[in-house]
């Protein structure tokens, strides 16, 4: 077995991290999002996960989580808000007991867990075949910026955020490649989410639900879409 097998976490840093920050909207809204898990329906899965995409995301997880593997590589996790005492364990590791501002490197090829009640926020970049602390580092100490300066296109989001009331989904189709640059999205993907005030000042294609006679902005794509937009889903139809 390598060496490389045998790591699993260890806390790099720590970074102050400013009350600005957690009044971020997308940090409230994780927020208010692992609370409604919490209160609603206890059955929705307690954690909002990352995509992966190597570049800052928003991460939340409700009370203890149970040893598993992840099998994506070195992950970075930067700790933004705890409720109460949290624990992270991991194979091959002395534990880790959280505080808010930790910069943790783990290798989610071992198993780990986390201790702990009430919720944590905390912003992730990962996962990486290779250890590359300086460069996650630095991710990291981006996002952080954004979220402090309250930037929205290019602040860390997180996995199954839904779209907003003042939020809509504009068609990429045509836009010029620095446009593309300032918004959250990949490199492949035909839409984006942008501020209804900025598609509408931008001249934008807004898409819309495709239910007949609703015009309403579309809060969910047609999965073949941009072929197809017939599914394409605004708040009120989307079941
Ligand atoms: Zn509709």
């Amino acid at each position: 077995m390598s060496d490389k097998i045998k790591f699993g976490i260890e806390k790099l840093t720590s970074f102050d991290i400013p009350n600005d920050a957690l009044n971020h909207r997308f940090v409230k809204e994780i927020r208010e999002d692992l609370d409604a898990r919490n209160t609603e329906n206890k059955l929705l899965d307690p954690v909002f996960g990352t995509s992966n995409v190597k570049k800052p995301e928003l991460y939340g997880w409700s009370g203890s989580v149970t040893p598993h593997v992840d099998n994506k590589g070195y992950c970075y996790i930067l700790i933004l808000e705890l409720d109460g005492k949290s624990v992270l364990s991991a194979d091959h590791s002395d534990d880790i007991d959280l505080v808010r501002g930790d910069i943790i490197c783990l290798y989610d090829y071992t198993h780990h867990s986390i201790e702990q009640t009430g919720n944590s926020i905390a912003m992730f970049v990962g996962a990486f075949n290779e250890r590359c602390d300086e460069f996650a580092i630095a991710q990291l100490a981006d996002g952080l910026i954004r979220l402090i300066t309250h930037d929205y296109y290019n602040a860390p989001r997180y996995l199954g955020r839904e779209i907003r009331s003042d939020e809509c989904i504009v068609s990429l189709i045509g836009a010029s490649s620095k446009r593309r640059d300032t918004l959250y999205s990949d490199d492949y993907s035909e839409s984006a989410i942008k501020l209804i005030v900025d598609a509408k000042s931008d001249g934008d294609h807004i898409e819309t639900c495709s239910t007949e006679g609703c015009g309403n902005y579309a809060i969910s794509l047609d999965e073949h879409y941009p072929y197809f937009s017939c599914k394409n889903t605004c708040r009120e139809h989307c079941n």
